[in-house]
């Protein structure tokens, strides 16, 4: 049923493309990121026959840091996936709560917005949940 929301101005097919090309391009650069972090896991493992315990615990700290960071980026990877995901079906650009158009300046500065600025406010405030 079409509402008076989806009057509002679609994205172009250039604006489309170039989303596209720019989300593919953050999605690759978080991939070689993660590949990075891995490597350096890795290493601090190796490195982690210490016996001196502050080294133990600097160990410990970094793979804890390394862990948090490589969900942030999992994380992300799955919000510019599911972005992708939206190019493909054409629902790029809308609000996935509420379904009003995003602004383009919001989008620009955060390709893979789930949700208009008023809906985000509330999954930060825990009053709706994100939907997968
Ligand atoms: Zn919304």
């Amino acid at each position: 049923m079409p509402s008076a929301k989806s009057k509002a101005k679609k994205p172009s097919k250039t604006t489309l493309q170039r989303t596209r090309k720019q989300l593919e391009r953050q999605r690759q650069e978080i991939l070689d990121l993660y590949q990075h972090d891995l490597a350096e896991g890795q290493r601090a493992h190796d490195e982690g026959g210490a016996d001196d315990l502050v080294d133990r615990a600097n160990n410990a700290y970094n793979r804890e840091f390394m862990l948090a960071l490589s969900g942030s980026e999992r994380d992300l990877l799955r919000d510019i996936d599911a972005a992708l995901e939206r190019v493909d079906a054409a629902t790029y650009g809308e609000c996935q709560h509420c379904a009003t158009r995003i602004p383009a300046a919001r989008l620009k500065a955060v390709p893979w917005a789930r949700y208009c600025v008023v809906c985000q406010e509330q999954v930060e405030q825990g009053i709706f949940l994100e939907t997968d």
